[in-house]
């Protein structure tokens, strides 16, 4: 569903001129001072592991770590809870519908990074949105339960296997009976630019129909998730200042699949995919050059506000 190109993004305002400075923070801490991150370097993995359970304390969350193991050592998913109000009024779903008990929106990024780079935009960008996400919703109790979640090994060589740090949460979740009903991926998020051919695709024919600049944020699902898909689109676009464009695709499109909402699809749940498109964009993808200084952190910024308008509407729709 391609979307209208806005040439110039808005001005910031304070609250967002705020958030911005949040995520050059903890993109700085992710990428610039603990650096390289994954089982190869796993004392940076587990010092990043700290800092994520650390900021989620700070910001007044319950936090809880997860952990399995793999190769003989701990891996930890750190996730942090906002539990339904428990005396908010349920909306009926339908006139004359019975109203269900709260559903889980479940908010999750990876945290380690692939070998051989530092990980700014992948994905400290999606690690530092998520933090920023969870202290503006923390002590807000709304109709459904937010989960924010940062995840292990998502990188070769556990990309889209069972060892995927958000395969084995998602198998947890599956197990205890967890009422899922959006999970949002926030991956690689960060790198925008208006250069003419900036921006390419998986798929040869998605160029007719999309932007050839890489000025926008994207959202990608799979086919049974389009209606969540929808929804997040059209709350985004009567909030967002910066363009959009989304599509629902076939799963085995190069692309689609690339993330942590994989792990969730293979549990049956519904999820989509936030990302600048990677690969399909960033110079710097996988590179020891995706440092914290090439992301455009105005309209990153840009990118949290209008998610957190998307997450606000979510959490307080029809149980
Ligand atoms: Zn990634």
């Amino acid at each position: 569903m391609p979307g209208k190109n806005i040439a110039n993004a808005a001005p910031l305002s304070s609250a967002e001129i705020e958030l911005r400075d949040e995520l050059i923070a903890d993109v700085q801490m992710l990428a610039g001072q603990i650096g390289e991150r994954n089982m190869a370097r796993y004392p940076q993995l587990n010092t990043a592991a700290d800092f994520i359970e650390n900021s989620f304390s700070r910001a007044g969350l319950q936090t809880r770590r997860d952990s399995y193991d793999l190769h003989g050592r701990a891996c930890y998913n750190i996730a942090a809870k906002i539990p339904a109000a428990p005396g908010a009024a349920a909306p009926l779903a339908k006139p004359f519908g019975v109203s269900k008990p709260p559903s889980t929106i479940l908010i999750g990024a990876h945290y380690d990074s692939v070998l051989g780079s530092p990980g700014a935009n992948d994905n400290g960008s999606g690690v530092a949105a998520m933090l920023a996400l969870a202290r503006r919703f923390a002590g807000k109790p709304a109709q459904h339960t937010l989960r924010f979640v940062a995840f292990v090994n998502e990188e070769p060589p556990y990309f889209l296997t069972k060892k995927m740090g958000s395969f084995v949460y998602a198998g947890r979740c599956k197990a205890r009976g967890d009422r899922i009903s959006a999970m949002i991926s926030l991956e690689t998020i960060g790198y925008f630019s208006d250069a003419q051919h900036s921006q390419t695709y998986p798929a040869p024919g998605l160029g007719v129909f999309y932007p050839r600049v890489g000025n926008f944020i994207g959202f990608v699902s799979n086919v049974p998730s389009r209606n969540l898909l929808r929804r997040t689109i059209a709350i985004f676009r009567k909030h967002a200042e910066i363009p959009s464009e989304g599509a629902a695709l076939p799963a085995f499109i190069p692309g689609v699949s690339w993330s942590d909402q994989w792990s969730f699809w293979q549990h049956g749940y519904p999820g989509i995919m936030v990302t600048d498109t990677a690969p399909f964009r960033y110079p710097h993808y996988h590179s020891a050059t995706d440092t914290p200084d090439k992301l455009d952190y105005d309209r990153f910024a840009l990118v949290v506000s209008g998610m957190e308008k998307v997450i606000q509407a979510l959490a307080i729709a029809p149980r």
